[in-house]
């Protein structure tokens, strides 16, 4: 982040006061421009002994194969997302069992949470 999208001013990353790790800080208008991790949602769809996968279309990781997930968006649930980017990525429509598996990847920023279809 390089500028506040309240005002327009060069941010600073430093501690705010009374806070303990770095932050986008704007000067201009006094925002904290705090940031959290992306919530990844999707499936791990079974069928007796296979499982359906995807093959990534786009960077990163292009031709590789994966389970179908997304990024989370705004007023869905993690299950609402499950079953969405299930769809858009396997055009596999899914009811979903219980949560499988949550994966922290604090490397980069990202909770994968990984639901089983019934
Ligand atoms: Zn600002």
């Amino acid at each position: 982040m390089n500028f506040c999208s309240q005002c327009g001013e060069k941010v600073r990353f430093a501690v705010p006061e009374g806070d303990d790790r770095p932050r986008y800080l704007c000067d201009g208008c006094g925002t904290i421009h705090y940031q959290n991790p992306r919530i990844v949602a999707g499936t791990l769809p079974v069928s007796g002994s296979k499982v359906l996968l995807c093959k990534r279309a786009i960077s990163p990781r292009k031709g590789y194969w994966t389970l179908p997930a997304g990024y989370m968006e705004n007023a869905e649930t993690t299950q609402q997302a499950a079953t969405r980017e299930t769809w858009e990525e396997a055009v596999a429509e899914v009811t979903l069992g219980g949560l499988y598996t949550l994966i922290d990847l604090p490397h980069i920023n990202q909770v994968y949470m990984i639901f089983l279809p019934t």
